[in-house]
């Protein structure tokens, strides 16, 4: 079974990583890996950490293009690919542009799409923006649906999907997050730490002026540690040093995944906006404010792990201070919502199955 694995993002070469690694313990299964480089700089490290080679790199990126143009690269770079080899899947992860493209190419080209992380959905197109239309796009692709939950299962029956091309197997995230951990020193330290990230479109502007406000107030309250790594895209960056440089917010360049995955480990608290660190913080059992007003990762929020807060700063303050301060016991089964870990083997299993009965 020969299979592209597309990827060119930092979220989907964490979550691709556990499946490649699965791939090269079957002699029948061989696994090319594409990067479109959407990310260059977050991806740095990431391959060799996972100890896993890029065979090909389309390097798409470009300064401030838009949207259409990373698309339309995207698009043509991974026609090329997928003209070239004789495949038996494309398998491309999540709501990426890079994923949308992916599968619309193999779709063009008349390849089979499976797609990881599948049945994710808010209830509004442009809630996250571009990323649930594109998580709908890559449902109407597909031909093989990797669920990480029973939710998404629900959500992908609901569309229209036919069950037998769903399979629920947990989220890959939670292996990759097993792997990294399991690579850790056991950790401890005195003071709380409260970890924040903030990357999403819909929140650029007011909202991240917002969370910003919240942050310094809570610094400036609590007796704890502050640390955000910033997204290195401007709209994100900028707003962020001008409202907290001079703080004791301790803001850092984006970390490596081990590094992030360390300070995830030790904190207290988790402010983000992002859709991995929600999977990862419940699996560690740390409480989340979501700083956005929907969520596809609703387990986390039903298992009482996980606040909706939005962007108000007074609510994104009330709520940090009253964990910061009571401290927050997040259930014990919340930390398997999105998965136990196995998610790449059943994966890889199902393809393996699939296969033998083509
Ligand atoms: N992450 C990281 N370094 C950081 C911040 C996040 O390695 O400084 C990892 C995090 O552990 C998670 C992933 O990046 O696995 C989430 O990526 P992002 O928030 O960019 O995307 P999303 O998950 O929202 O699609």
């Amino acid at each position: 079974m020969r299979l592209l694995i597309v990827l060119g993002t930092r979220p989907e070469m964490i979550k691709l990583a556990p499946v490649i690694h699965e791939c090269g313990k079957h002699a029948d299964i061989e696994a090319i890996v594409c990067s479109t480089g959407q990310h260059v700089s977050l991806l740095k490290g990431l391959a060799s950490f996972f100890e896993i080679s890029v065979d090909i790199d389309l390097g798409v990126m470009s300064p401030e293009q838009s949207l259409a143009s990373l698309t339309a690269r995207c698009l043509e770079g991974l026609d090329r690919v997928i003209e070239q080899h004789r495949l038996d899947y494309v398998v491309v992860q999540g709501d990426t542009a890079t994923a949308a493209a992916g599968a619309l190419a193999a779709f063009y080209r008349a390849v089979p799409v499976v797609h990881i992380e599948a049945g994710l959905h808010t209830n509004d197109i442009r809630s996250p923006f571009p990323e649930e239309m594109n998580r709908r796009l890559i449902t109407m692709l597909a031909d093989v649906y990797m669920a990480p939950t029973l939710g998404a299962v629900d959500n992908l029956l609901r569309t229209g999907v036919e069950k037998r091309r769903i399979f629920c197997t947990g989220n890959t995230s939670i292996d990759a997050l097993r792997w990294a951990v399991s690579r850790q020193p056991a950790l401890s330290c005195d003071t709380p730490l409260v970890l924040i990230t903030a990357h999403r479109r819909e929140n650029y502007g007011k909202s991240i002026d917002n969370l910003c406000g919240a942050v310094r107030e809570l610094s400036e309250k609590c007796a704890a540690d502050f640390v955000w790594p910033v997204h290195p895209n401007p709209q994100i960056a900028k707003p962020v040093h001008a409202l907290l440089d001079g703080s004791t917010v301790q803001l850092s360049r984006p970390l490596q995944y081990a590094e992030f995955v360390n300070l995830l480990s030790r904190a207290s608290l988790v402010i983000t906006d992002s859709g991995g660190v929600q999977e990862e913080a419940v699996a560690l059992g740390k409480p989340v404010l979501v700083t956005r007003t929907t969520t596809e990762r609703v387990e986390g929020v039903r298992a009482g792990a996980a606040i909706l807060v939005g962007t108000d700063r007074a609510k994104i303050v009330s709520h940090a201070e009253a964990i910061l301060s009571a401290g927050c016991r997040v259930p014990n089964d919340a930390c398997t919502v999105y998965g136990n870990g196995f998610a790449a083997v059943q994966i890889i299993d199902h393809l393996r199955q699939l296969q033998c009965v083509r």
